[in-house]
């Protein structure tokens, strides 16, 4: 079968090599993704930065946001059936011993994850993955499935937020909300707050105000601020950073106002260059910062449920979130994408 493959560490090793089709063990599924989106991560492995292949191989297949039908089943599996569209939650144990609903606080080094740490990604014609991490598609929501991934790290943010915020004082209420970055994550996390029911909600990016970026804002009712021409207030309720640059998470922070929560969901590879010195009396005020990259199954659940209400509400909307679509044979495209893309996607086969 084919496969979207690096060497990990070794930079620009992406390649597609031919692999052995895997079967699944007891408690596995063989899967059939559908389609693979590629992000941040995924670039940083293909620079060598970090990954690690699975044990006694040379090869990682990359691909850790996918949406799949279910082919095959291995032994006693009982929890979805051939045929079923899934996505599959990205983390799995290996000495962490913490219940299966909160592996995204497994420490460092006691999990594996599929296509970034020691386990096989979905950016293949066939994938195997233990069947108690998969999350079931409903019909209204397959073909923006894809997304779910990425959104299950801003559902996890939100909720956070949200939960949190109030946990410190019941009569918090929070108004304005910012979200810095047109991106996937930026743009998840708009429609997940405009289903929450925010109606004073600002973006910003750097493209231009006639972009689609600022067009896709418009459309679900927020503000869209470019920072290259505009400067935005610095009282905010909530702050989501979802650019993942360290300046802008710096100014994430900057833009806070008294009793305000952060939500930091990006990965600051270069941040021990920041000095947050200037911020600390400010941030005295009752300030929060909630940091997220990885989310748990209830998160992926919640994720899905948004799709089909985000289907309802904004119509075609999401599906608009997917601005690069290349073939299993044109992967090398979709890991180049330009200031305008929001998010790439491999097409690996049809429904
Ligand atoms: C993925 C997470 C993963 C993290 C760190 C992110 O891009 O979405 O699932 O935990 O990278 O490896």
């Amino acid at each position: 079968m084919k496969a979207v493959t690096v060497i990990p560490l070794v930079k620009d090793s992406l390649a597609l090599r031919d692999m052995p089709k895997p079967s699944p063990k007891r408690g596995q599924v063989l899967l059939s993704p559908i389609e693979v989106g590629v992000c941040g991560t995924d670039k940083d492995i293909i620079e060598g930065k970090y990954g690690a292949p699975p044990p006694g191989e040379e090869y990682l297949v990359l691909g850790h946001e996918a949406v799949a039908e279910v082919v095959e089943l291995g032994d006693g599996v009982d929890n979805v059936g051939v045929g079923d569209i899934v996505v599959p939650t990205v983390r799995r144990p290996t000495t962490c011993t913490l219940p299966i609903n909160e592996l995204d606080y497994c420490p460092r080094g006691t999990y594996a994850e599929h296509g970034i740490w020691y386990l096989h990604g979905f950016a293949a014609e066939f994938a195997v993955t233990d069947s108690q991490y998969l999350v079931r598609v409903p019909k209204e929501a397959v073909d923006v499935a894809v997304l779910t991934e990425p959104l299950s790290i801003v559902e996890k943010g939100v909720d956070l937020a949200l939960r949190l915020g109030k946990a410190r004082f019941e009569s918090w209420s929070p108004r304005r909300v910012l979200i810095m970055g047109a991106g996937p994550i930026g743009m998840l996390a708009l429609m997940v707050m405009r289903l929450r029911g925010f109606t004073d909600v600002t973006v910003t990016a750097t493209r231009p105000y006639d972009s689609l970026k600022a067009k896709l804002v418009r459309e679900i009712g927020a503000t869209y601020v470019n920072t290259n021409v505009d400067q935005v207030s610095e009282d905010f309720d909530i702050v989501i950073e979802a650019t993942g640059s360290t300046s802008a998470a710096y100014e994430a922070l900057r833009h806070l106002g008294a009793n305000g929560v952060a939500v930091l969901l990006g990965i600051y590879l270069d941040s021990r260059n920041v000095n947050i010195g200037p911020l600390l009396d400010d941030w005295r005020r009752n300030k929060l910062i909630i940091g997220a990259t990885n989310a748990s199954i209830r998160a992926f659940e919640m994720g899905v449920s948004d799709l089909v209400k985000a289907r309802f509400e904004f119509g075609d909307w999401i599906r608009k979130l997917i601005t690069k679509e290349v073939t299993l044979d044109e992967y090398e495209y979709a890991y180049n994408w330009g200031h305008e893309d929001i998010k790439s996607v491999i097409q690996i086969r049809s429904l």
